[in-house]
This record gives structure tokens, C-alpha cells and sequence, in this order.
């Protein structure tokens, strides 16, 4: 089922449905990691589960006869596979992230050409950030430098038309597209018009739904949501939450994902003695969050759960 069909559902019945994004394992992990969060969170009826999709780096290894050897390795491989193991095992929705950074127009086609054949319907497009290293995105020599091109792309392929000019006769494939929107700005825009504008070329170049960066303030979340319809964006606008879990995400978060901490929750978090502390902190906020936007009538929430089940149960039950 299409992601967007799960939203209007829920809009059509007045509910809040649950989404959670989960990280593949790192590399040699076992698969039986991500199913065991997935075993917890699944009494809470998944709408649908998103898998990241993470770029690769370059790594620098000693050679035997001295010097080093460059070598482009991806921690987290798998994205795909993971996405389909998913839907196979617990028949729930898998939305499967795929991002511009690192891959040429080509191979993003045959990513989507397989999740295709793997009968994958949703996909999150997204341009990704820089590598480790470089300090400004550097688009791939035959790829994309934003998320709206790959948006376009994917919709070509959903009219038939493929980026390999040479095929004839295309499949037209099936995807329900959503893409990244940023509540207090992403970090490298202008201003908030300025990357609300961008948000609707997504829109308009096909995407179906957005889903939002994390953010501790809903006041921001709303007064988003009114400045994208004033902009005519009309789709769903899914709120992302992340539970806070450790002291170091004071600084971390804000460094990372460029959010604004409230006050309230700074105090909160330094009071607390002990990351177990900042935990309960954490989920008690999540859920005022999360009851404040259901109160709103938000047809999904987005959890974070950084493959971490607990923190996410915990704030579930008290909704
Ligand atoms: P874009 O929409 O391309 O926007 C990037 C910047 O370019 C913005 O400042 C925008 O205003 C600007 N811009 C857009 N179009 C133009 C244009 N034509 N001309 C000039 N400027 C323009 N990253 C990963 O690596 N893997 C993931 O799995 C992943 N999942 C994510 C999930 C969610 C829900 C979110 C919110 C983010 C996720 N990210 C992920 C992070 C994301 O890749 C970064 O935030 C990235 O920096 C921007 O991606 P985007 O798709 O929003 O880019």
C-alpha cells in the first residue's frame, strides 16, 4: 500500500498512526538486530517502517609494503534488502530512503529498478549530505544536486520514461515519493521562504508527502505547516520526533540536525544526574509532543528511533 493512501486513511478516520525510521546495522551485524526492534514497536501497529540510506566514506588503510590504500566503504549497506526482508516478515510497509549523494543518475535507476521487482511501492528521495571530508555537497559528475531532480526522475519512471534513453518500451514502476522538509530551516537555505519554495518544487515535481526534520517545539511544526500552505503546498506534512537520550545531545542535536532547544528542556536535561535520567526527560517530552499532535489531528507521527526500541514503547503506551 502506498504511503500516501495510509495518510489519507487515517486523515478519513481522524487517527494518528505511527511511522518509525530505523538504521540498517553497521556493517557484519546481523539483520536479527533490526527484527528484534521491530518485534517490540509492532504491538503499536507500524504504519509503515522507513530504512536510512547511508553514503559512503573513504577509508584509509595501512598496505603491507607501506603507504596507505584509499578505499570507499558504506558502514551501513542494505538499505534495500532490509526494506524488502521487512515487508516480507511481518508484512508491514517498507519505505526505503534513497539519496543523491555518491550515485549517478544511472545507478539511482537501478536502485529503483530493484525495489521495484522487489514490489517495494514507497520511497523516501533525498539529496543527502556532504561525505566525511568535504565541507559543501558535491553532486556525483552525472547525478543530482537536489532532491527535487531525483524526484523528477522517479516520476518519469512512473510515466514510463527511464533515464537510459536506449530502452524501449519502458514499465512504467509505481512510487509513492516523499521527501525531507525542514521546520526551522535546513541549514543551508537562504531563509525559511526561500527553502519552503524549494520544498514545493519537490511537491510539484511529484512528491506525494513530507516528512519532517525533528524538532522539540511544536509551536515550529504548526507555524511550518500554515507558512507551506500559504505557499500551496496541500500534502500531508508528517511531524518527526526524536526522543532526547543523552546529556551530549545538548550540543549534539543542534550541531547535527541545526534545531533550536527550548528552554524548558535545557534546564530539564541539565538537572538530570544521569543519561538515565535525561531518558525519562526525553520520552516524558516526546509524549506532551506527540498528545499535542494528535490533539492537532496529524494523520502520522515519524519516530526516530535511531534502532532503539525502548524509549519509543515507552512514550507509545502513554498514547
Ligand atoms: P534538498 O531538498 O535538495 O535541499 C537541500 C538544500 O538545497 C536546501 O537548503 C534547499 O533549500 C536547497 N535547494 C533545493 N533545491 C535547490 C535549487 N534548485 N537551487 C538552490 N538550492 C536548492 N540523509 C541521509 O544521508 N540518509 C538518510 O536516510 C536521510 N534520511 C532523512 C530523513 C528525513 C525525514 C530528513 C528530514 C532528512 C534525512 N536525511 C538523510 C538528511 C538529508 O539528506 C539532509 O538534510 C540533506 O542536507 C538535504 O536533503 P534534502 O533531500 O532535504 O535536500
Amino acid at each position: 500500500m502506498k504511503v500516501i493512501d495510509i495518510l489519507r486513511r487515517a486523515e478519513a478516520e481522524g487517527k494518528t498512526r505511527f511511522a518509525f525510521e530505523l538504521l540498517p546495522p553497521l556493517k557484519g551485524e546481523n539483520i536479527g538486530a533490526i527484527f528484534e526492534v521491530i518485534d517490540a514497536l509492532a504491538p503499536y501497529d507500524p504504519a509503515y517502517i522507513n530504512i536510512t540510506h547511508h553514503r559512503e566514506e573513504v577509508k584509509y588503510v595501512p598496505r603491507s609494503g607501506g603507504g596507505l590504500e584509499r578505499r570507499v566503504v558504506r558502514k551501513r549497506p542494505g538499505t534495500v534488502g532490509i526494506s524488502a526482508a521487512i515487508m516480507a516478515r511481518y508484512g508491514i510497509e517498507a519505505v526505503p530512503h534513497l539519496i543523491c549523494g555518491g550515485a549517478s543518475r544511472f545507478e539511482l535507476e537501478d536502485a529503483l529498478i530493484e525495489m521495484e521487482f522487489l514490489g517495494i511501492e514507497n520511497v523516501l528521495a533525498l539529496r543527502g549530505d556532504c561525505m566525511k571530508g568535504e565541507n559543501a555537497f558535491q553532486a556525483h559528475s552525472d547525478g543530482y544536486s537536489h532532491a527535487a531532480e531525483l524526484v523528477r526522475h522517479i516520476e518519469n519512471m512512473n510515466r514510463g520514461k527511464f533515464e537510459d534513453a536506449a530502452i524501449e518500451n519502458c514499465t512504467p514502476t509505481h512510487f509513492c515519493v516523499g521527501v525531507a522538509g525542514y521546520p526551522e530551516k535546513h541549514f543551508e537555505a537562504p531563509n525559511r521562504a526561500a527553502d519552503i519554495a524549494r520544498l514545493r518544487e519537490k511537491v510539484d515535481a511529484g512528491a506525494q508527502y513530507v516528512v519532517t526534520q525533528l524538532f522539540y517545539d511544536n509551536a515550529r511544526y504548526f507555524e511550518y505547516v500554515d507558512d507551506c500552505r500559504a505557499a500551496g503546498i496541500t500534502v500531508p506534512i508528517v511531524p518527526g520526533l526524536k526522543p532526547f537520550s543523552t546529556k551530549r545531545q545538548l550540543s549534539l542535536l543542534p550541531q547535527i540536525f541545526h534545531v533550536d532547544l527550548p528552554d524548558a528542556l535545557v534546564k530539564a536535561v541539565e538537572a538530570c544526574k544521569t543519561n538515565e535520567d535525561v531518558r525519562k526527560v526525553g520520552v516524558e517530552w516526546a509524549v506532551d509532543q506527540a498528545l499535542a499532535l494528535k490533539k492537532a489531528g496529524v494523520p502520522a507521527i515519524h519516530f526516530y528511533t535511531m534502532g532503539r526500541s525502548d524509549n519509543v514503547t515507552k512514550i507509545l503506551s502513554k498514547l
